[in-house]
């Protein structure tokens, strides 16, 4: 149920419908816009008709949300959602350009890749010190040792960082060492690992499962947002089709639709969804083309040594050229890259 306050209630009387609430066993999700208050109550609405609020001052409305998300929904939120990284904007005007190696390699590696970045205007850095990988015989990433890395270049660059968090037991200690945590695609019905991110208070990257629908991936960020975390940035990158020429589909679909339904951010992932770097940049001009709030993109200096995903990475020199052609394109959009 989304409860709609008039605009000239007090505090006081939405306080006292959110203690109500809390009584009868639903959790209030506040959530104040620019016109009115609205306040989202989750759990049982059977609860609510047992215990109607009719007698409570300042509500002007009660209506269901019909959709089985409910905080993800733009019924809940009208307002797009702008995450705020530690000073940077992720949604609204802007549009963001994520950038970095698959993974974490060493100390040169990542440090030479931030400042190129960062020379571009890039903001936020990716890279694996976990690695979720197909084959247990390949590199699994540098943990720990990883993480460290990734913290040193945060502290000498500025550059906000996301890495992915592969378990609930691991979260923490992720948390400490980055800006935003990673639910990767293998880990996205993960619903312990869900609801530790929706504890913590740092910005989540929710990437789609390559076997999900959209709809799933609204509902494991319903997850996240019930803990009460509501930093959550939507990524699609790829899904599984019987197409074999890219390592899965881009189903740029769900930028427009993610959109319609939801007031989340949604950004693209082109890296994983092609699979090799020729096709790349096409993929991302055509995820600002669809209104998506940014990119995430794997960047290596000598993708022949990279550890992992060399093939997919972007050189140097066709970083450059990708974000020349981002930057007409969103200018087109009316919106501005970092
Ligand atoms: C990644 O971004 O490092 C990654 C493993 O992606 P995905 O979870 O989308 O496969
Ligand atoms: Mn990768």
């Amino acid at each position: 149920m989304i409860i709609v306050f008039k605009p000239e209630a007090t505090d006081k009387h939405i306080e006292r419908v959110v203690e109500r609430l809390k009584e009868i066993g639903m959790t209030p999700h506040l959530s104040r816009g620019v016109a009115r208050t609205i306040l989202g109550a989750i759990g049982d609405e059977r609860l609510l008709e047992e215990h109607p609020l009719d007698a409570f001052e300042g509500i002007e409305r009660i209506i269901p949300i019909l959709k089985p998300y409910k905080l993800a929904s733009r019924e809940f939120k009208n307002d797009d959602t702008v995450v705020d990284v530690d000073g940077v904007k992720v949604g609204g005007e802007t549009f963001t350009v994520m950038a970095g190696p698959c993974a974490v390699e060493s100390e040169e590696q990542v440090l030479r890749i931030a400042h190129f970045l960062k020379e571009r205007g890039v903001r936020i850095m990716r890279g694996g010190a976990f690695k979720p990988r197909t084959s247990p015989y390949a590199f699994q990433g540098l943990g720990l040792e990883g993480l460290k890395l990734l913290s040193k270049v945060r502290s000498e660059t500025g550059l906000k960082i996301v890495t992915e968090v592969l378990d609930a037991q691991n979260a923490d200690l992720v948390a400490q060492h980055v800006d935003i945590l990673q639910i990767g695609a293998r880990n996205m019905q993960n619903f312990e690992l869900l609801k530790k991110c929706g504890r913590l208070r740092r910005p989540v990257l929710l990437k789609r499962g390559m076997s999900s629908t959209i709809q799933e991936l609204f509902l494991a960020a319903e997850y996240i947002l019930m803990e009460g975390n509501h930093d959550v940035i939507l990524c699609e990158r790829g899904i599984k089709t019987f197409e074999t020429f890219t390592r899965n589909t881009l189903d740029i679909s769900a930028v427009p639709i993610a959109k319609l339904e939801s007031h989340l951010p949604i950004i693209v992932d082109p890296s994983h969804a092609a699979g090799f770097r020729a096709i790349i940049p096409a993929l991302a001009r055509t995820a600002v083309a669809a209104g998506a709030d940014g990119i995430i993109v794997e960047v290596h200096y000598d993708p022949e040594k990279a550890l992992c995903d060399g093939q997919q990475a972007l050189r140097e020199s066709d970083f450059d050229r990708l974000m020349d052609e981002v930057r007409r394109v969103a200018a087109v959009m009316g919106r501005t890259v970092q």
